[in-house]
């Protein structure tokens, strides 16, 4: 299964190049960049057997049918699109797109067109947010009460470009990390946010956009889950807790890209420690997309829960923006 990377961009070599090579019979055949010079070094030091400025050049191999995309947020929808006219299959990076529109078209594009197209939302595919929404499903901690989601950590200096400077290429907090704990709240308790509240603060990074954001949010079964995100904590580390009748789970260090942290449960019977699989969560990712296009079936997260996630994280800044309560309209994807 031969891939086109599009965005020479540090997520992939990183780990999602790794992630494609690990796979039986995958390789990253062509990498698509803006600069002819970037793209030619890129592609030497990843060995990756051909680079172009032309994304319509690599589609144009018909010995590819996979195209991730990793490029910064404003290229997405187009490059995206391009991709599934030419009949590919997509594992696109969040955000989808800068706007609901965007993403809705992207979708509706690989429906109509009937390939795969996915969001990579790496945290679902961890071990460890896999194991506590199996404890939750299984009503290990009886009915949830709320979710507290703590994703404030420091930007590192390499990746404080775009992210903290140019809102027309996507960046702020909300768009780069809300985007995930929507996505984790989705996935651990299996709805979706129906209205939110949020504030927004730019402490010491951002320049022109959000560097911090809080922000609580209202489940249709009645949890709320509150959340962190933040470029500017050294210090704080991260984690999640889910509160239930019968019991709380608390997971520390896990909302990263590694395979790493504890999960404790704690209830009646005291406190233990929960178990989980240490594998990578970008091959998983990368496994389960393939798993799909071979017809088995979904990605872990599917072009509707990027839609979803997109969908809270705009409400989460209109909020912040406006100070009023904001409620969310999945649209046709709800
Ligand atoms: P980068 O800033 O590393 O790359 C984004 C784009 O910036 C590249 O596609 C490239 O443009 C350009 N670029 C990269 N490095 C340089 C450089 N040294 N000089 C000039 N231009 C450069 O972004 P990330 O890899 O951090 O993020 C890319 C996408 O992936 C985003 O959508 C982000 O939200 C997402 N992401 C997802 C993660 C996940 O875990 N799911 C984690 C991190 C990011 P060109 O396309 O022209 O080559």
């Amino acid at each position: 299964m031969h891939w086109i990377f599009v965005g020479a961009s540090t997520i992939a070599s990183q780990h999602m190049i790794g992630a494609v090579r690990a796979q039986t019979g995958a390789d990253v055949s062509w990498v698509v960049s803006g600069s002819a010079d970037r793209v030619q070094r890129y592609a030497q030091a990843h060995e990756i057997a051909h680079s172009t400025t032309s994304l319509q050049e690599a589609l144009a191999d018909d010995t590819a049918s996979c195209v991730y995309i990793s490029s910064t947020n404003e290229k997405h929808h187009a490059q995206a699109i391009a991709a599934i006219e030419a009949g590919k299959h997509v594992l696109c990076e969040k955000p989808l797109g800068l706007s609901l529109d965007e993403a809705q078209e992207m979708v509706s594009a690989a429906e109509r067109r009937g390939t795969v197209f996915a969001t990579n939302h790496h945290l679902r595919c961890s071990g460890s947010h896999r194991a506590v929404r199996n404890l939750v499903a299984s009503g290990g901690i009886g009915r949830v009460l709320s979710v507290r989601i703590f994703h404030a950590v420091h930007l590192p200096e390499n990746l404080q470009g775009w992210r903290i400077n140019d809102a027309s290429a996507g960046g702020g907090v909300i768009p780069d990390i809300t985007v995930h704990d929507a996505d984790v709240a989705r996935f651990l308790l299996g709805e979706d946010p129906i209205e939110v509240v949020a504030q927004l603060a730019t402490s010491g990074m951002g320049q022109g956009v959000e560097d911090s954001c809080m922000s609580v949010w209202t489940m249709p079964s009645g949890a709320m889950v509150m959340s962190h995100e933040s470029f500017t904590h050294p210090f704080a580390g991260s984690g999640l807790e889910v509160h239930g009748t019968e019991g709380s789970i608390v997971a520390k260090g896990v909302m990263t890209q590694l395979p790493v942290g504890t999960i404790t449960l704690n209830n009646a019977d005291g406190f233990r420690n929960i178990p989980y699989s240490a594998h990578s969560l970008y091959e998983q990712g990368v496994l389960d997309f393939i798993s799909a296009v071979e017809g088995n079936g979904s990605p872990a997260a599917t072009g509707s829960d990027g839609i979803k996630s997109l969908a809270v994280a705009l409400a989460v800044r209109e909020a912040a923006q406006t100070g009023q309560k904001v409620g969310i309209d999945y649209g046709a994807f709800a």
